[in-house]
């Protein structure tokens, strides 16, 4: 009997576990990671997904991060309606250019049309502006900063992919007003290094900060800062968080503007100067979540870094089998719901698996796919030597640890879990950037899943070329496909982190694409 359960169990936990080897069929080994793991739920509307409390955990621990920080720097939280007007809506040009073919409209109610269909928000620049317009009327208003966590919609037409590219998403946007640009410069950047923070200090992911070329600002802007990320597997990289620079192209369609201070009050009767305000809109969404599972999921399903794990430690009884007397048994059991009450206690989230329908074996495969990053495991050997043995999700490794001291001894391991996962991650990223210095090594740089750093121009010609040079067309008539690896490589961002070894040095150094002067080093790369 004993083993027929035993094979039930393994078989039971081969059909719960994933199938799919992540470096065979990465798109099929992601989906199943996210819906085994309960993470996400398909839904019958395309492109749109179910986030499971398993999922929405995550996005919770980011907003608690990042709201107290920017509640810190002065933002406040506020709530704008999710529909705009036409007439708004297209009121800055080059930004309604940018986002009309995405904007999903409302042109009926019930059996009627609507007189004036309106849109969702695909962002909230123009929900927001005139409403600044109104409240915003002295430079004693300013700095005028707020944000709000909502959804926006954008139907897209590129291939959806979970929580990387959803019509509907969940974000946070911020939006504030400055009267010089020099404190909305230090904001831009304020922010990006704070979307930095949120994937290497809790979701274990570097970033490289920089600015985006012309041809990919945020539409209407001035200039877009942005981290990027880098999935291994498939050597793409990935725009994880922007922060933008308005400038005052907003502020002028929208007659954002305030009295000058230096020419207010002044006694000659003359009227007081206007100035356009200096504006930032920035955002992070929950494709944050998507990254962080592409980047450190494995074949035995998601690695979850300890800082967003919603049970960061199981505890599964073990080595009990039909000889153990009751009374041992109970002794194990005992010693689980104690560590689990003194793990709690100390702040560490701990789940007892004290379910006794599955066998050890089978717990283990459903910890290992819901990537819980330690597993302690007690048995009656472990009670007579006063002792635990402890498992990382992340490297499979395995120690005892003795029960005296184990609060502070988990509590440590979770944060060398954290650590190392971020180390791990950083090596590989490190090691797929490349500085490329002449055109004939870029292709296989990138086929060899790797981003290129190197010399530019800084022209979208330029840029245009590049993404045309780069396609890999192995067929001659093979379509290009956002899909397949045979894309075109687009600019990533100009780094902030310049390299300083063999530097540009201007007038001399030349653009690797097309031979022109080189303003600066820019990464390109595949992406999605
Ligand atoms: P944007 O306002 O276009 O700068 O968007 C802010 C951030 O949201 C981007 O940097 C992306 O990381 C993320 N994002 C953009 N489009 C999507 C999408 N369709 N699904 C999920 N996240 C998105």
């Amino acid at each position: 009997k004993e083993a027929k359960e035993a094979q039930a169990a393994v078989k039971g936990a081969s059909e719960m576990g994933i199938s799919i080897r992540k470096d065979v069929d990465f798109a099929g080994w992601y989906q199943q990671v996210l819906t085994k793991s309960e993470m996400l739920e398909y839904y019958d509307v395309s492109g749109c997904y179910i986030l499971r409390p398993y999922s929405y955990n995550v996005w919770k621990e980011i907003q608690n991060f990042f709201d107290a920080k920017i509640t810190e720097m002065g933002v406040e939280d506020t709530y704008f309606p999710m529909f705009v007007s036409n007439k708004v809506l297209e009121k800055e040009k080059d930004h309604i250019e940018g986002f009309s073919p995405e904007v999903a409209w409302v042109t009926r109610a019930g059996s009627s049309d609507l007189e004036e269909p309106v849109a969702i928000r695909p962002t909230s620049e123009t929900v927001m502006y005139p409403y600044f317009a109104k409240w915003i009327r002295s430079y004693r208003d300013l700095p005028f900063k707020v944000n709000q966590w909502n959804s926006v919609v954008r139907w897209e037409f590129k291939h959806p992919q979970p929580f990387l590219r959803t019509r509907e998403f969940l974000w946070q946007e911020g939006h504030t007003a400055h009267l010089t640009k020099e404190e909305a410069d230090t904001e831009v950047r304020e922010i990006l290094s704070l979307y930095a923070q949120v994937y290497s200090d809790l979701l274990a992911v570097p970033m490289i900060q920089g600015v985006k070329s012309d041809k990919e600002k945020f539409a209407g802007g001035l200039y877009t800062t942005t981290v990027e990320g880098y999935i291994p597997t498939t050597g793409r990289a990935i725009q994880a968080g922007t922060s933008h620079c308005l400038g005052q192209n907003f502020s002028k369609m929208f007659n954002i503007v305030v009295e000058d201070p230096d020419t207010t009050g002044k006694a000659d009767g003359e009227a007081a100067k206007k100035l356009l305000v200096w504006q930032n809109s920035w955002g992070l969404s929950t494709r944050t979540i998507g990254v962080m599972v592409m980047v450190h999921g494995d074949d035995k399903g998601l690695v979850m870094p300890p800082r967003v794990a919603s049970i960061q430690v199981v505890i599964v009884p073990c080595g009990l089998t039909v000889k153990t007397s009751q009374e041992d048994r109970r002794k194990v059991e005992d010693e689980v719901v104690r560590i689990e009450k003194a793990l709690k206690k100390a702040g560490v989230k701990t789940k007892a698996d004290l379910r006794d329908n599955y066998s050890p074996g089978f717990k283990f495969a459903h910890w290992e796919l819901r990537g819980i990053p330690l597993r302690i495991e007690v048995g009656p050997k472990d009670l007579q030597k006063e002792q635990v043995v402890v498992v990382r999700r992340d490297n499979g490794e395995k120690s005892s640890i003795p029960t005296k001291d184990l609060e502070n001894d988990i509590k440590n391991l979770l944060d060398t879990v954290q650590n190392d996962m971020y180390a791990r991650a950083k090596k590989v990223r490190d090691d797929a950037i490349v500085r490329v210095d002449k055109w004939e090594d870029f292709v296989p740089t990138l086929n060899n899943k790797c981003l290129c750093l190197i010399p530019w121009c800084d022209r979208t010609e330029c840029e245009d070329d590049i993404k045309e040079k780069s396609a890999r067309r192995d067929q001659q008539d093979e379509p290009e496909d956002e899909r397949a690896p045979s894309m075109g490589a687009k600019s990533l961002c100009m780094p902030f982190d310049q390299p300083t070894e063999n530097p540009i040095v201007l007038g001399e150094t030349k653009c690797v694409a097309c031979g022109e002067n080189a303003k600066h080093f820019m990464l390109f790369g595949r992406s999605y």
